[in-house]
């Protein structure tokens, strides 16, 4: 008997198991694939997500592997630099190949003692009152007190569940691998430089001994189950840009379509969904891995509220209503970017006003924002600004505040020095420090980092820490 399976091993899946164990939920990981994914195409995460990471002390790891660049330059891929003071101690973008990034995740995960299989997939399950009886390819039965469906954009477990997926199919599809090439860098650069104003979604990127990586459209929108050929990106290379650079020996190669769907619930009963499964839309603006990453940290302690029994009764209901907007919100970006990619002379007029518009610091700060995903505010009621939004990484008397939330608890942070949690220390730590960056008295953080209760009286303070955080410990 596991607390939790979790379908799926991808990020969203790893971080998810890895939150869990911090409240020493036990957890089973099924993944069907054996081997790590076959494509390293590189992902972005984004200020937000390297927060998260900073947050359970990943960023240092993350750091290693990946490459540091600015935060501007991706709505639309339009071309302006990040505004001056993001409000963020990590206001950067990291580029990462996925392959690394669920590396790393995974082995945080299992580090944290959470339990993973390779080469498991999920064929069916069955719930009841007490729990979810999860079924294996092979036929082998396991029993758990939740399923959550990390299993990406064809999740078994949501079909299973019989959400509904409504959207918009794949209108365009595009090819991308890496490979390489029989002619000579600079004439490469030269054409790449004439094509690529008239076609956004085309590239030829030198990556290191010759390889480069290619990104083309594709000729219609086919089987995305199907790879693409060789022969495919020649063709479409040729259609293109009136040659095929000689493309050979590819490392691997992949087609990816613009689907825009929303599952219409995160859970039924003791089923829950998150990541891909929940979402799926097209790349441009680099936010899925990040999207479902943050599901899982939103997820994470409050379902092992729910399992530690202290969860306040509608707890896990939030998980849906905070997180089904923030997708829907993120669906809609990436519908607007879309279509400021295209080629006809409508959508570019208006790509040409935007980036216009965003010389004004205002809109460039609004949009990046949103694709970095700080901008974000649950709706906790009314109150200050900052409620619902998540606190930045401040200096506080120990070093910085993030350091403070590796063990995925909440924190009271005091600057009145009178103020206390104690009949929660349990859940949640306190620190006293009257001199912390801050513009209020008192805050109240939840283990996802955002500001949950501001203010000075303790017994509203109680009523607040019982709403997140269930009745205290006798
Ligand atoms: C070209 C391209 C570029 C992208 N660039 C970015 C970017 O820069 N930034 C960004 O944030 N996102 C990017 N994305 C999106 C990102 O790759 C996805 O959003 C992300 O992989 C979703 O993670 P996930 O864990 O939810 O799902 P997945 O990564 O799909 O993982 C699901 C896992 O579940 C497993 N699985 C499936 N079915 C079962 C089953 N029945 N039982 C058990 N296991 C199962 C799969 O093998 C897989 O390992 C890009 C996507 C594409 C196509």
């Amino acid at each position: 008997m596991f607390d939790v399976i979790i379908a799926g091993c991808g990020p969203t899946g790893a971080m998810l198991a890895a939150e869990l164990r911090l409240h020493d939920v036990r957890v089973l990981v099924l993944e069907k694939e054996t081997e790590p994914k076959s494509f390293v195409r590189v992902v972005g995460l984004h200020i937000r997500s390297l927060e998260l990471m900073a947050m359970r002390g990943l960023l240092d790891r993350i750091l290693r592997h990946g490459r540091q660049r600015p935060a501007g330059g991706f709505f639309a891929a339009i071309s302006k630099p990040a505004p001056q003071g993001l409000d963020s101690a990590h206001a950067y973008l990291v580029g990462i190949p996925q392959p690394v990034i669920e590396r790393l995740l995974e082995e945080h995960a299992i580090e944290l003692g959470a339990q993973v299989r390779h080469g498991c997939a999920v064929a069916g399950f069955e719930q009841d009152e007490e729990g979810v009886t999860v079924e294996l390819d092979g036929g082998e039965r396991l029993r758990s007190r939740y399923l959550v469906g990390c299993d990406g954009g064809r999740s078994t477990v949501r079909k299973l569940l019989g959400v509904g997926f409504p959207g918009q199919p794949s209108r365009t599809e595009t090819l991308m691998g890496e490979m390489e090439v029989g002619v000579p860098q600079e004439e490469i650069a030269a054409k790449v430089r004439e094509i690529s104003q008239a076609h956004q979604r085309f590239w030829l990127r030198p990556f290191g001994e010759g390889v480069y990586s290619v990104l083309v459209p594709a000729a219609g929108v086919g089987d995305r189950a199907e790879p693409p050929t060789l022969e495919d990106f020649r063709q479409q290379l040729r259609t293109i840009a009136g040659t095929d650079f000689g493309v050979h020996s590819p490392r691997w190669m992949s087609r990816f379509g613009d689907a825009t769907r929303l599952a219409e619930r995160y859970r039924i009963g003791r089923v829950l969904l998150a990541g891909d499964a929940a979402h799926i839309h097209p790349p441009i603006g680099g936010q899925g891995l990040n999207l479902g990453v943050q599901d899982a940290f939103n997820l994470g302690w409050k379902l092992a509220a729910q399992i530690r029994g202290w969860a306040p009764e509608t707890l896990l209901d939030t998980y849906q209503t905070e997180r089904h907007p923030v997708a829907e919100d993120v669906l809609d970006n990436t519908r607007a970017q879309t279509e400021l990619l295209s080629a006809e002379p409508g959508p570019q007029a208006v790509r040409r006003l935007l980036t216009e518009l965003m010389d004004f610091d205002e809109v460039n700060r609004h949009l990046i924002e949103k694709i970095t995903a700080i901008g974000i505010r649950y709706d906790f009621g009314a109150g200050p600004d900052l409620l619902g939004h998540r606190l930045r990484d401040i200096e506080v008397k120990q070093g910085r505040l993030y350091d403070l939330l590796h063990r995925g608890r909440g924190l009271l942070l005091d600057r009145t020095e009178r103020l206390s949690a104690g009949r929660w220390s349990d859940r949640v730590d306190y620190l006293a420090d009257p001199r912390a960056d801050l513009d209020d008295a008192c805050v109240l953080l939840r283990p996802d980092g955002h500001v949950a209760w501001i203010g000075d009286d303790q017994r509203d303070l109680d009523d607040h820490l019982s709403r997140w955080f269930g009745k205290p410990a006798d």
